[in-house]
C-alpha cells in the first residue's frame, strides 16, 4: 500500500509542483495586490514566468515541423490520410458542439439582458482592430511565413559557421538513399522543405561558401528522398523532446510568477461584478461541460475506455495551459503527456497535434458564440435564427483562424461581430475578464486536441498494426 502510494507520488512529482505552483501563484497575487505595483514592477516580478514563455515558444515551430514529417513519414499515405479525414470531421464535429453548448447556455443565462447603467458602458478603451485587418490576420495565420527556417537559425549561436558547415556535409554525405515507395511525403513537398534549408543556410551562413557552392550542395540534398528527410527530422524531434524535459522541471516556477503577475496586474474585482460576472460564469459553464462532460462522453463512446484516466494524465498540460494561455507554447508538454503518459502512439500524435493546436479550438469558439450574443445581448438586439446561425459559423472560422497565442480569439471575434452588424468597439466590454477566460478556454483547446488525438488513434489502430507488422517502426520502439 505504501509502495504504491510512494510510486504515485513518484510518477506525478510534476503534477503535485504545477498544482501547488497556481495555488501558491494565486496566493501571492492576491497578497500583493494591496501594493499596487507600477507596470515596470510588475513586469520585472513576472520576469521568471516571461522565461518560461520563451523557451516553450523556442521549441515550438521545430517541434512542429519535425512531428509533422516524421509522423507523415512513418505512415502511408493511404493511412495518413484516413487519420487526415477523421481528425478534421472530429475537429469541425467537436468545434460545432461547442458553438452549440455555448450559444445554448448565453441564451438561457442572458448574462447581457438589464441593467443598461452597468459598469461595462465605462469599460477602458484599446485600439481597435478593424474587421478586414482580423480578416487579413486569419488568412495570415493560417500560412506561417517560413516553417523551417526558425529550426535553423537557432544554429547559428550553437555551433560556429564551420562547425555547422562540415555537419551539414556529413548529413547530406551519410544519408541513406532509400527508394521507400511507402513515404508520405510527396517528392515536391520534400523539394520545397529542401529549398528553404538551402535558402536559410545561405542567410544564416553567409560565408558557407559561394552561392554556387551551396548550389551544389543543393543538388545532393535535392537526392535525398522522403525517408533520409524523416531521418533527419526524427533527430530534431528527439533533442526537442529532450529539451522539453529539462524544461518542464522549470515550468512550475515560471507558472507561479505567470499566473501572480496577471492576478496582480488585473483591474479591481468590483469591476466585474453584474453583466460581466455573469458573462465570465457563462463561458466557464459553457466550457465544463464541454470539456469535463461531452467531450470525455465522445471519447468514452469511440474508445469505450476511462475518459478521466486520461484526462488525469493531461494534468501538467492542462495546467500548462493555464499559465501560458497559450497552446501552441503548450505543445510541447502535450506531446509528453500523451505520449508518455497516456502511451498515445507517436506516429498519431506527431501527425494530429500540430494540426490540432492551431486549427482546433473548441474553446475559442464557444467564447466566441458566447461574447457575441453576451454584446447582442447588451445592445438590446434581438438575434433572428439567421444571425445565430451566422455567429456559429463565423465563430467556428474565427476559432480555427486564431492562432494558438494568448488573447488571438479576442482579435478574431471581429469577425463575429461583423457579421451580424454587431459594433466591434464592443469588443472592449468583455477585455477586463479576457486574460482569465483566455486561460480557461486555451486549457479546454488543449484538452479537445488531446482526447481528439486519442479517439483519432483508438479508430486507426488497424492502419497502425498494418504499418507495423508490415515495415516495422522506428518511433513506436524510441
Ligand atoms: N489563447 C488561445 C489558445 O492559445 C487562443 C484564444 O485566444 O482563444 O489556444
Amino acid at each position: 500500500m505504501r509502495d504504491s502510494i510512494r510510486k504515485f507520488l513518484r510518477q506525478n512529482t510534476f503534477v503535485f509542483f504545477t498544482v501547488a505552483a497556481v495555488a501558491l501563484g494565486v496566493i501571492l497575487g492576491f497578497a500583493l495586490r494591496p501594493r499596487e505595483m507600477s507596470l515596470r514592477e510588475i513586469k520585472y516580478f513576472s520576469f521568471p514566468g516571461e522565461l518560461l514563455m520563451r523557451m516553450l515558444q523556442m521549441l515550438v515551430l521545430p517541434l512542429i515541423v519535425s512531428s509533422l514529417v516524421t509522423g507523415m513519414s512513418s505512415l502511408d499515405s493511404k493511412a495518413s490520410g484516413k487519420m487526415g479525414v477523421r481528425a478534421v470531421v472530429y475537429y469541425i464535429v467537436t468545434t460545432f458542439i461547442a458553438v452549440f453548448i455555448g450559444i445554448l447556455i448565453v441564451v438561457i443565462i442572458k448574462p447581457g439582458r438589464g441593467n443598461r447603467d452597468s459598469p461595462l458602458s465605462s469599460s477602458g478603451n484599446v485600439e481597435l482592430v478593424q474587421a478586414a485587418d482580423a480578416f487579413l490576420d486569419l488568412i495570415r495565420n493560417m500560412f506561417p511565413p517560413n516553417l523551417v527556417e526558425a529550426c535553423f537559425k537557432q544554429y547559428k549561436t550553437l555551433y560556429s559557421k564551420r562547425v555547422y558547415q562540415r555537419n551539414i556535409m556529413v548529413a547530406v554525405n551519410t544519408t541513406k538513399f532509400s527508394n521507400s515507395s511507402e513515404s508520405a511525403i510527396p517528392a515536391n513537398v520534400t523539394r520545397l522543405l529542401l529549398q528553404n534549408i538551402l535558402e536559410t543556410v545561405e542567410e544564416i551562413v553567409p560565408t558557407a561558401g559561394s552561392s554556387s557552392g551551396v548550389n551544389a550542395l543543393g543538388l545532393v540534398v535535392f537526392s535525398i528522398k522522403g525517408q533520409a528527410l524523416s531521418e533527419f527530422f526524427d533527430c530534431l524531434n528527439k533533442a526537442i523532446m529532450r529539451l522539453v524535459a529539462v524544461i518542464i522541471w522549470y515550468a512550475p516556477v515560471g507558472i507561479l510568477f505567470l499566473i501572480a503577475g496577471k492576478i496582480v496586474e488585473m483591474k479591481d474585482l468590483a469591476e466585474v461584478g453584474g453583466q460581466l460576472g455573469m458573462y465570465t460564469i457563462s463561458v466557464i459553464v459553457g466550457l465544463l461541460i464541454h470539456g469535463l462532460i461531452v467531450l470525455p462522453l465522445l471519447y468514452f463512446l469511440f474508445t469505450r475506455r476511462n475518459p478521466y484516466m486520461f484526462i488525469g494524465g493531461l494534468l501538467q498540460a492542462l495546467i500548462t495551459a493555464l499559465g501560458t494561455s497559450s497552446s501552441s507554447a503548450t505543445l510541447p508538454v502535450t506531446f509528453r503527456c500523451l505520449e508518455e503518459n497516456n502511451g498515445v502512439d507517436k506516429r498519431v500524435t506527431r501527425f494530429v497535434l500540430p494540426v490540432g493546436a492551431t486549427i482546433n479550438m473548441d474553446g475559442t469558439a464557444l467564447y466566441e458564440a458566447v461574447a457575441a450574443i453576451f454584446i447582442a445581448q447588451v445592445n438590446d438586439m434581438d438575434l433572428n435564427f439567421g444571425q445565430i446561425l451566422t455567429i456559429s459559423i463565423t465563430a467556428t472560422a474565427a476559432s480555427i483562424g486564431a492562432a494558438g497565442i494568448p488573447q488571438a480569439g479576442l482579435v478574431t471575434m471581429v469577425i463575429v461581430l461583423t457579421s451580424v452588424g454587431l459594433p466591434t468597439e464592443d469588443i472592449t466590454l468583455i477585455i477586463a475578464v479576457d486574460w482569465f477566460l483566455d486561460r480557461l478556454r486555451t486549457t479546454t483547446n488543449v484538452l479537445g486536441d488531446s482526447l481528439g488525438a486519442g479517439i483519432v488513434e483508438h479508430l486507426s489502430r488497424k492502419e497502425l498494426q498494418s504499418k507495423d507488422v508490415e515495415v516495422g517502426n522506428s518511433i513506436t520502439e524510441e
